[in-house]
């Protein structure tokens, strides 16, 4: 059976680099490389960090049925997730993992509802700003946009199932790695996962950690960080 991990996080937040890290340490996983319209960035390569084509050919997947979900972002890019990811997924016995934005995420949990979703906070507005100043790719402009855009989707961080504060990248790596796991574990076990991890300490260690990102245990620690975006928008 394959899990489907959505992982969103507002642009800056250090979410490229969790699910980097993700793919390289746990094995039997496969990226969903998403299409876009919008142009590739400095580095950017095509069908690696997405799979860039034009409007036209969007609107054609569209009408042909070909995404999972899409999404209209910043008022004119289309984003979408093909479904021959999950497809090939499946038929290697693979895990699925998406990086996609709120709106998707939501697309995905009513196709399908056991999919796993989390979603990464930078530790405050501060830090938002000082990393997407710091990697050098955005005009002021459109980090202003960007930021914006931040305080909206940070709102809705309560609609997922785990939340991930970045401010220790190794930490934040081991909780996303742990969240997979940890499902695995309990898809195997079932009812049965805490006897699993009775008898194997790591099973129990990814369990206590993915336990600790549930949104709800982590809802006080959420809170003086949402008040660092909402308070700069009063
Ligand atoms: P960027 O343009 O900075 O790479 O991504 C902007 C936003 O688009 C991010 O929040 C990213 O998660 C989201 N995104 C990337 N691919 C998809 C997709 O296939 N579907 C949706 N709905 N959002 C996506």
């Amino acid at each position: 059976m394959t899990s489907v991990f959505i992982v969103s996080a507002p642009s800056g937040s250090g979410k490229s680099t969790l699910v980097e890290r993700l793919l390289s340490s746990v094995p039997g996983l496969t990226f969903s490389i998403s299409y876009t319209t919008r142009s590739p960035r400095g580095h950017e390569r095509n069908d690696e960090d997405y799979c860039f084509i034009r409007a036209e050919e969007f609107r054609a997947m569209i009408e042909r049925g070909e995404f999972l979900e899409w999404a209209v972002l910043f008022g004119k890019d289309y984003y979408g997730t093909a479904r021959r990811f999950l497809e090939e997924a499946r038929r290697q016995g693979h895990d699925l993992v998406l990086d996609i934005d709120v709106q998707g995420a939501a697309q995905i949990k009513q196709k399908l509802p056991d999919a796993a979703s989390i979603f990464i906070l930078p530790p405050s507005r501060e830090a938002l700003i000082a990393r997407l100043r710091g990697r050098g790719e955005d005009a002021e402009e459109v980090i202003r946009r960007r930021l914006g855009r931040a305080a909206g989707e940070i709102e809705d961080y309560y609609k997922y199932d785990y939340v991930i504060i970045n401010d220790r990248i190794e930490q934040a790596a081991e909780k996303l790695c742990a969240i997979v796991l940890a499902t695995r574990v309990s898809r195997q076990a079932g009812a049965g996962a805490d006897a699993a991890a009775a008898i194997d300490p790591q099973a129990k260690r990814w369990l206590e950690l993915a336990r600790a990102c549930r949104t709800a245990d982590v809802s006080e620690q959420v809170q003086p960080i949402l008040e660092t975006f909402f308070s700069a928008r009063k």
